[in-house]
């Protein structure tokens, strides 16, 4: 892969905008990125295989919990800096920065959210940290976009509850040491359990064969009688929105993270243009080219503006998650069609793995798809505007 020259484009000063913490932060991940994940994604992706190794690095920069308090060893942070991090890690790699986000908004928040002081203390700080790595379980082979539908059950056995069902396409599955679970009680209500490795009946088949986020590793968690110990339920919420809080905060920062694989496409597209040369001219020159390029910055200025707007408005507790939907879909979306666009920019290079551009396009298929799909979260913004439910 060729070096990292990543420039990150900046055409409406939105710099103005943050803070100096939220810059620093920025840049330690920048740097890291630079340093850590960009010489050697490339070959994982090609082998599909998650680069353990990153995992350390990931808990320094503090993408595990960027905004869970300090004293459960989290950085702290707030909404603009967790996004600000997610949008240099996915700059690398969606597929490392949905390693990040499943254990920071999928696994530490509904833990520190919905859970008892003890769990917090005994699960979030090593999640911090990156010792244990984490998992979250909602979708199911029949159900997908309706969680709601869910058939994964457990039963009240007096001294611990039994847990069955199958849970499918969950990242960090095959490495993770703690899943949380969503499952149904006797009366058909959804409660999170944390279920651990090593529990009796508990296994988590790798998923092969993908053509995306083949850094990340996803697969299956298996439930065969699971007995789960009683202080494993978070108490604190539950029913479908107890999943879809911990939803929201992922897709904020997946509206966030789309900018960083935009950016690294149009960055990498313009940089070529300047020095590809054919007919006797840069192909930069030419009007065709710079359409792409000049569409490719207003595009991506236009999702910065919505993500910053977002992530004022989640600092300020006000974001809905419509709201949060309507950024989520418009920005993955904005990647998606600059990574095609950009990949066009290079020829036939761009199919290569000496750039980026062709992962980040496969990656961003998987990233349009989960967390809700385009079409779900365009049905929320629907329902949200008219009040009328089109999901039924
Ligand atoms: C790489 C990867 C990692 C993932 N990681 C996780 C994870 O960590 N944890 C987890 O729980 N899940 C995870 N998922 C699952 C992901 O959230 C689901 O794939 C997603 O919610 C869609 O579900 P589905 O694939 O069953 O598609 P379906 O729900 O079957 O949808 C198929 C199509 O039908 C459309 N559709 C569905 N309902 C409607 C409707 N009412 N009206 C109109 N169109 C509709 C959808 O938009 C889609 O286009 C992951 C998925 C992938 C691919």
């Amino acid at each position: 892969m060729k070096p990292d020259l990543f420039e990150a484009p900046d055409y409406y000063n939105l710099d103005e905008l943050l803070s100096d913490e939220h810059k620093l932060v920025r840049q330690a991940a920048r740097e890291w990125v630079k340093r850590d994940v960009s010489p050697i994604i490339e070959e994982y992706a090609q082998k599909a295989e998650f680069p353990e190794q990153i995992i350390k690095g990931l808990a320094e920069i503090g993408a595990f919990g960027p905004y869970i308090p300090e004293e459960y060893g989290g950085a702290g942070l707030d909404q603009i800096s967790y996004g600000l991090i997610m949008q240099e890690i996915e700059r690398g790699d969606s597929g490392v920065r949905s390693t990040a986000s499943v254990q920071s908004s999928l696994v530490m928040y509904p833990i520190y959210k919905y859970g008892t002081e003890e769990q917090r203390k005994k699960y979030l700080p090593k999640l911090a940290s990156g010792e244990w790595m984490g998992c979250f379980g909602l979708t199911e082979p029949d159900h997908g976009s309706n969680p709601g539908g869910m058939t994964t059950n457990f039963k009240d056995k007096g001294d611990h509850y039994l847990l069955n069902g199958a849970k499918m396409w969950i990242s960090n599955a095959p490495f993770a040491q703690v899943a949380v679970v969503w499952a149904k009680n006797e009366e058909g209500r959804i409660h999170g359990l944390i279920v651990e490795r090593g529990m009796e009946g508990f296994s988590t088949p790798e998923t092969h064969n993908k053509w995306s986020l083949r850094a990340s590793a996803t697969g299956e968690l298996i439930f065969d009688n699971v007995k789960v110990p009683k202080e494993n339920l978070l108490p604190n919420k539950s029913g479908l929105g107890a999943p879809l809080g911990c939803l929201d905060s992922a897709r904020f920062g997946i509206a966030w993270g789309a900018i960083g694989a935009a950016m690294d496409c149009y960055d990498t597209a313009l940089r070529y243009s300047k020095e590809r040369v054919q007919f006797g001219k840069p192909i930069g020159q030419y009007q065709l080219q710079q359409k792409k390029l000049a569409e490719m910055i207003t595009e991506i200025t236009k999702a910065q503006l919505l993500a910053w707007r977002l992530g004022v408005m989640r600092n300020e507790g006000t974001a809905t998650s419509a709201q949060i939907s309507m950024a989520k879909r418009n920005n993955v979306e904005m990647a998606i069609n600059i990574a095609r666009e950009a990949r066009q920019v290079l020829g036939g290079m761009g199919i290569t793995g000496e750039y980026s551009i062709m992962r980040h396009s496969m990656n961003l298929e998987s990233v349009i798809t989960y967390e809700g799909t385009h079409d779900v979260h365009l049905l929320i913004t629907g329902l949200d505007i008219t009040g009328l439910n089109a999901f039924q």
